[in-house]
C-alpha cells in the first residue's frame, strides 16, 4: 500500500515514475513541486560527483601516460646510447689491434 502512495504529496496514488531517479508522483503537479525541490538538487550533486571523478580520472590517467612516456625515452635512449657505445668500442678496439699489430 505504502509504495502505491505518490512520494511527493503522500496522499494519492502514483500513476507516473520520475525518470531520473524513479520517483512515484500522482499528478503533473507533483512532479513539478519534486523536480524543483527535490530532483534538481539531487541530479545537479550526482552531476558534481561524476564531474570531480572524471577529473580524478583524467589526472591519474594523464600521469599515468607521463610515466609510461618517460620511461619510454629512458629506455630508448640508453639502448641506443650502449649500441652505440658497442659500435665504438668495437671500431676503437680495431684500431688498436690495427696499431699493435
Ligand atoms: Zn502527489
Ligand atoms: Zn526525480
Amino acid at each position: 500500500m505504502q509504495s502505491k502512495t505518490c512520494e511527493v504529496c503522500k496522499e494519492a496514488c502514483h500513476k507516473y515514475k520520475c525518470p531520473s531517479c524513479s520517483t512515484k508522483y500522482c499528478s503533473l503537479s507533483c512532479f513539478r513541486a519534486h523536480k524543483d525541490d527535490i530532483c534538481e538538487r539531487e541530479t545537479n550533486r550526482r552531476k558534481e560527483e561524476k564531474l570531480e571523478e572524471n577529473e580524478r580520472n583524467l589526472r591519474a590517467i594523464s600521469l599515468a601516460k607521463k610515466e609510461t612516456e618517460e620511461g619510454e625515452i629512458t629506455e630508448s635512449d640508453s639502448s641506443e646510447r650502449s649500441d652505440d657505445e658497442d659500435r665504438i668500442s668495437k671500431n676503437v678496439l680495431d684500431k688498436l689491434g690495427n696499431y699493435l699489430s
